[in-house]
Order: structure tokens, then C-alpha cells, then sequence
């Protein structure tokens, strides 16, 4: 029988319902394959006693014939999602003890589904990186390694911890959350699915806050399929976050089709930017045949004001990210710092400073001055309204096609360090990810290939309002095409590791 970790999520729930396997013994190897991983560092806090826990309620539930759609199925949870009971750090020293007294909606409804939460997984701190460098608990390295070159390299960030995990078979699926691409990037890194999709779609309660008009919670997993069950089973209206869409969840996984006949995919032009790798060119080419091969007709499309995206959102998302980061203050959660003799104010100063890593206080410093009275019109105002001529632009786009085709990132993923001392070349990465989260727009990020390195490249479709359906369809037709099958060579949890 093939390992029990290499089965996909769909192949998982297929083998417990006909009880080829029990809950237990599925959770049993993935809690070994994590353990075994440690040289990742994709796990902040593993969850052993809640996973078994799980796993009991889960056979049980099997074999009453009570089972949720996620019964059994090993996941984890970006450690930004607050989890009762479990430490919730979001890669900070800020909140490194933290132990919420409640559970994010998201996480409660994977629960209610049945799903075996095995840990909490690493990530940017709040979630503010594209490389997962910038974590107070270490980088995650990711198991994907360029040709026989043992350098490390990283996952992709925010969700990196995810990316990683879901990719060395450490789980089945794991949420994300995508602020700017931080599920989609690293999807692409790793060779994985990533999906965000519409914002409002799923709850932000419960999810510590980054910049909180684009934080978007998503999904994931090592297929299509595997990411729609997921994403069905933790969407949905939540009268606790006020942003959420009283909408229903369609059937997304029952309703998956990749006979694209009818759709019109629109290729951005403007996307073809500079300093994007040539195999990334190539594949989106190749991207879009396969989109005709499925029925699809492919068109060319303006989006006007992309090369302002990148420049709107490091305005945007910082402002937020400061107003939202003020609550860490020594009082009310976390972290607290007390100088000899201080007051008040030596102690807010003393447990930011101590709190705080180097890009999340670039972020709280930017976000400050965009806000501060007379730069607030120049940089702030100014961001918003950039804001509303992108999501125009794709309402125009929307107007002859039905789904747009780009790559996810310029580039597959770089070495450790590469570009941790240059903020620009980091937020670089972001350039093909952010305009849809600036939108609200539902977008996947699926694995299509591979580059001159043997790195996993992702091609990104993003949708309408709310037609996660019509992303993921074409998302599924490229990868019935692309056959992308490549899986990291497990260097990890043995003794030729560099580690
Ligand atoms: N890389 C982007 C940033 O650093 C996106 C982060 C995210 O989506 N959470 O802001």
C-alpha cells in the first residue's frame, strides 16, 4: 500500500469511508512524518493529544456513519488562526505565549467537519513577508531543493509553514491567509494549490489581524479537488465578522468541472513585466493552450493601472497594519516589558521594542507616517483611490472575459537570504498577487511546471466576485494538462540532511 502520507485528501476520505485505514493510523503517520521533519521548521507548536483526540471522535463518528466531510483528514492551521486552548503566536515575540480562550471561525468549522488538527504552522510574523524569513521562531526551509544544489531555499511567505507542510506530506491540506498573495506565492514555491478566495468569503474572526480590507483566510492542498473540500467546509457567512458575505457556499467540489467550453480567459498584458524568468514566460503561454485546449476561448485585456498596485497596497496594508498592531501595548495581550522604575509609557516602549521584529516595525513606521496629518492626502488618500481604479480595471476586464490567466510569481523561489536585506526585492514578488487582493477578487495559484532549476513554477487564475467555481475549474483543467506530478526528494529526517 502506497505510505498513508502520500495519499491526496480526496484518495484519504475515500480509504477511511471503505475503513482501508482508521483515523488513528492516518494521523499516527502524519504526527511521525512531522516529527520526523523538524529540519523544516514548517511547525511552530505540533498539537499531538488534540490530533489523537481528534482522531478517536473522528473513527467513532466513521462508524456510527456520522461522519463530517472532513472526518479523519490530518490538516494545520497557520499560526495566525486563533485556536482555544493552543498557543497562537503569529510568528511574534509580541504574542509568543498567547493562548486564546476562543477559537477562529475558520478553525471551528474545519473542527465541526471532522478535520485532525495535527499543529500550528509557521508563518511571516503577522503574517508580513513573502519568504517566511522574517518568523520570530526561524525560517521554514522548504523541501523543495534545485537540482543536486543542497542550498537552502524558501517556501514562499506569508504561509510558508503551509506551503511546506502540505508539500513534504506533513498534512493533507492547511489554511493560509492571503493579505497580498501570502497563500498563492507560496503555493507556487512549494508545487502545491493555493486558493484565496472572494474577500468576505470566509470569516476573519478569530484570525489576528494584518491589514484587515484585504486579510482573506484560504486553503492549501496537494490538488484542485483536495482544496475545494476544504475551502467549502470553512466558507461561509459569520454574523462575528462584519465583512462577511451573507452568502451561501455553493457545492463547490460536487459542481468541479474542467470542460471549459463557453469561458472567455483574458491574458493581462500589462503583467508582462520585467525581470520575469523566462520558463515563467513560456509557461504562461503553454498556460493558456491548455485553457484553449479545454474549451476556452483566450484574450488579450487590459488592465491599465497594475504597475500602481504594488505601490497602493505597501501604503495600504502598512496604514492598516499600524492602526491594527497598536493593540499590542503590554496591557491587554501578550508580551509585557517593564523597565526598572518606569511608568506607562516606558513600558508601551519597552514591550513594542522588545515585541517587535525589523519588518513588522518597518511596516508600523510606514503605516504611521502615511496616516499622519498632512501626508495622510499624498500617500493614504491618494492609495485608496489607485485602490478603486484597480478594481475598475478588472470590473472592465470582467466585462469580455470571464476568468484572467498570469503567472503567480516572477520568479520560482529563491535562496535563503537572497533578498532579506533589499524590502524592494522582497515586496517584488508580490507585483502578480496583489492587484486581485486589493480587488477582493477570488484567485488560485495551481502548480504548472517546473523552472531551468527544477523549482516548481505556479499559474495563477483569478475570477469575478464570488465565482471561486469558475477559478477552480480552470484551475483543474490546467492541472489535468500539465500533469505536474514532481514531489520534493525528501532530504529531511535522515542523517545526509545538512539540516
Ligand atoms: N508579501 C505580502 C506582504 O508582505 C503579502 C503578505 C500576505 O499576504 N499576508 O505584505
Amino acid at each position: 500500500m502506497t505510505a498513508l502520507t502520500e495519499l491526496t485528501l480526496t484518495a484519504m476520505r475515500a480509504g477511511l469511508a471503505a475503513r482501508e485505514f482508521s483515523a488513528r493510523e492516518l494521523t499516527t503517520a502524519h504526527l511521525e512524518a512531522a516529527e520526523a521533519a523538524r529540519a523544516l521548521n514548517a511547525f511552530i507548536t505540533l498539537t499531538p493529544d488534540h490530533a489523537l483526540a481528534a482522531a478517536e471522535a473522528a473513527d467513532a463518528a466513521l462508524a456510527r456513519g456520522a461522519a463530517g466531510p472532513l472526518a479523519g483528514i490530518p490538516i494545520g492551521h497557520k499560526d495566525l488562526f486563533a485556536t482555544a486552548g493552543i498557543r497562537t503566536t503569529a510568528a511574534s515575540r509580541m504574542l509568543a505565549d498567547f493562548v486564546p480562550t476562543y477559537e477562529s471561525t475558520v478553525t471551528a468549522r474545519l473542527l465541526a467537519a471532522g478535520a485532525v488538527p495535527i499543529g500550528k504552522l509557521n508563518l511571516d510574523e503577522f503574517a508580513m513577508g513573502s519568504s517566511n524569513e522574517s518568523s520570530a521562531f526561524g525560517p521554514v526551509v522548504s523541501p523543495w531543493r534545485a537540482g543536486n544544489c543542497d542550498e537552502a531555499l524558501v517556501p514562499g511567505g506569508s504561509s510558508g509553514g503551509s506551503a511546506a507542510a502540505v508539500a513534504a506530506r506533513l498534512v493533507a491540506a492547511a489554511t493560509g491567509t492571503d493579505t497580498g498573495g501570502s497563500i498563492r506565492q507560496p503555493a507556487a514555491f512549494c508545487g502545491v494549490v493555493g486558493i484565496k478566495p472572494t474577500y468576505g468569503r470566509c470569516s476573519r474572526f478569530g484570525i489576528v489581524a494584518f491589514a484587515s480590507s484585504l486579510d482573506q483566510a484560504g486553503v492549501l492542498a496537494r490538488t484542485v479537488a483536495d482544496a475545494a473540500v476544504v475551502l467549502e467546509a470553512m466558507a461561509g457567512f459569520d454574523p462575528r465578522d462584519s465583512t462577511s458575505l451573507p452568502e451561501p457556499v455553493p457545492p463547490w467540489s460536487a459542481r468541479l468541472s474542467a470542460d471549459l467550453t463557453g469561458r472567455r480567459v483574458g491574458i493581462p498584458v500589462e503583467y508582462r513585466a520585467d525581470g520575469m524568468d523566462e520558463a515563467v514566460e513560456r509557461l504562461w503561454a503553454e498556460g493558456a493552450r491548455w485553457l484553449q485546449d479545454a474549451g476556452a476561448q483566450v484574450v488579450d485585456v487590459s488592465l491599465p493601472h497594475t504597475a500602481q498596485a504594488l505601490p497602493a497596497y505597501y501604503v495600504i496594508a502598512p496604514a492598516e497594519a499600524s492602526s491594527n498592531l497598536a493593540r499590542y501595548d503590554g496591557v491587554r495581550y501578550g508580551l509585557r516589558v517593564v523597565p526598572e522604575g518606569g511608568g506607562l509609557m516606558e513600558m508601551y516602549e519597552a514591550t513594542r521594542a522588545a515585541g517587535f521584529g525589523p519588518e513588522v516595525r518597518r511596516r508600523i513606521l510606514i503605516g504611521t507616517y502615511v496616516l499622519s496629518a498632512g501626508y495622510y492626502d499624498a500617500y493614504y488618500a491618494k492609495a485608496q483611490r489607485v485602490r478603486t481604479l484597480i478594481a475598475r480595471d478588472f470590473a472592465e476586464a470582467f466585462r469580455v472575459c470571464d476568468l484572467l490567466l498570469a503567472p503567480t510569481a516572477p520568479t520560482g523561489a529563491f535562496p535563503l537570504g537572497a533578498k532579506s536585506a533589499d524590502p524592494i526585492a522582497m515586496y517584488l514578488n508580490d507585483v502578480f498577487t496583489v492587484p486581485a487582493s486589493l480587488a477582493g477578487l477570488p484567485a488560485i495559484s495551481v502548480p504548472a511546471g517546473l523552472d531551468a532549476r527544477g523549482l516548481p513554477l505556479g499559474l495563477q487564475l483569478i475570477g469575478r466576485p464570488l465565482d471561486e467555481q469558475g477559478v477552480l475549474d480552470a484551475a483543474l483543467a490546467i492541472e489535468t494538462r500539465a500533469g505536474f506530478c514532481a514531489s520534493p526528494a525528501r532530504w529531511w529526517g535522515d542523517d545526509s540532511g545538512p539540516s
